[in-house]
């Protein structure tokens, strides 16, 4: 098996569960020492916590650190990117995939919904990826990338706090492609082509029967990550990426 991350260092945000996971498990069976980050250290409501992904991870051979991390603020964001580099001296990789779903119309949408979904999808990406800029730019290079989905575009079917909150993101994103290019740090966003039927969307997806043609392994977002963490500014940067289209190509 080629282990293409060897020697490389990977923080994932919302690593606990779901698709998260998947990509940690995924960069560390890629050679990668892997941050798992995410605010669940015990079981919850929803199944999935940081332990058990990184030991997940370590049992198959891997290197894992389980870091808590609040996206959402300041302070949590700064001292788990702190202590993955105390950990593993630096950090190549970043997968900004934490995330919360809210698909309600907007005209029922309650004030604590849109700003979850803002505080999450947009400001939380903006905090992890300000705090690891200076460490991948240390290494004289590496990969970030934003977890998104193909509702940005999908404008025939109406708006939400979600899709505002990833269009935000998309285009800090693309934006700053442009501004570490000179750092040979390549910047993209990545979903999946389909549906990935993990625990946040079977919560928070309203109920919306998925025909089966429409459902997404979960692996397809781990390979496409892979393949994404390998880039630096001279291979693909500033690109909206699809898990399955991309490893299509
Ligand atoms: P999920 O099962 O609900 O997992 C979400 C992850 O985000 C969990 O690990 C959760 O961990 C973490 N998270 C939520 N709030 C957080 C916070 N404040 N700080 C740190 N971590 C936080 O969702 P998923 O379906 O795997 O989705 C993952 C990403 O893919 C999201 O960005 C989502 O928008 C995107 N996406 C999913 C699909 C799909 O079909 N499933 C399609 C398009 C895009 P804790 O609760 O432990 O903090």
């Amino acid at each position: 098996m080629t282990r293409p991350l060897e020697g490389r260092v990977a923080f994932v945000a919302g690593a606990s569960r779901g698709i998260g996971a998947t990509i940690a498990e995924a960069l560390a069976g890629a050679g990668a020492a892997v941050a798992v980050a995410a605010r669940s250290e015990v079981e919850g409501k929803l199944p999935g916590t940081i332990g058990a992904v990184a030991q997940r991870i370590t049992d198959a051979g891997g290197r894992a650190l389980p870091v808590r991390c609040d996206v959402t603020s300041e302070e949590s964001v700064e001292d788990a990117v702190a202590r993955t580099v105390a950990e593993f001296g630096g950090i190549d990789i970043l997968v900004a995939n934490a995330g919360v779903l809210w698909m309600g119309p907007v005209e029922t949408t309650p004030l604590r919904r849109w700003q979850l979904c803002l505080d999450v999808n947009t400001t939380g990406v903006f905090l992890v990826t300000r705090a690891v800029i200076p460490h991948v730019r240390a290494r004289g290079g590496g990969s970030l990338i934003a977890v998104t989905t193909t509702g940005v575009t999908m404008t025939d079917l109406g708006a939400n706090a979600y899709w505002v909150s990833k269009a935000a993101t998309e285009r800090l994103y693309l934006g700053l492609a442009n501004d570490l290019k000179a750092d040979n740090i390549a910047v993209n966003c990545l979903s999946p082509s389909r549906v990935v039927l993990t625990e946040g969307w079977l919560v928070g997806g309203g109920g919306v029967e998925i025909p089966p043609e429409m459902i997404e392994p979960p692996e397809a977002m781990g390979a496409a990550a892979v393949l994404l963490a390998q880039q630096d500014a001279g291979g693909i940067t500033g690109t909206i990426q699809r898990s399955e289209a991309l490893a299509a190509e």
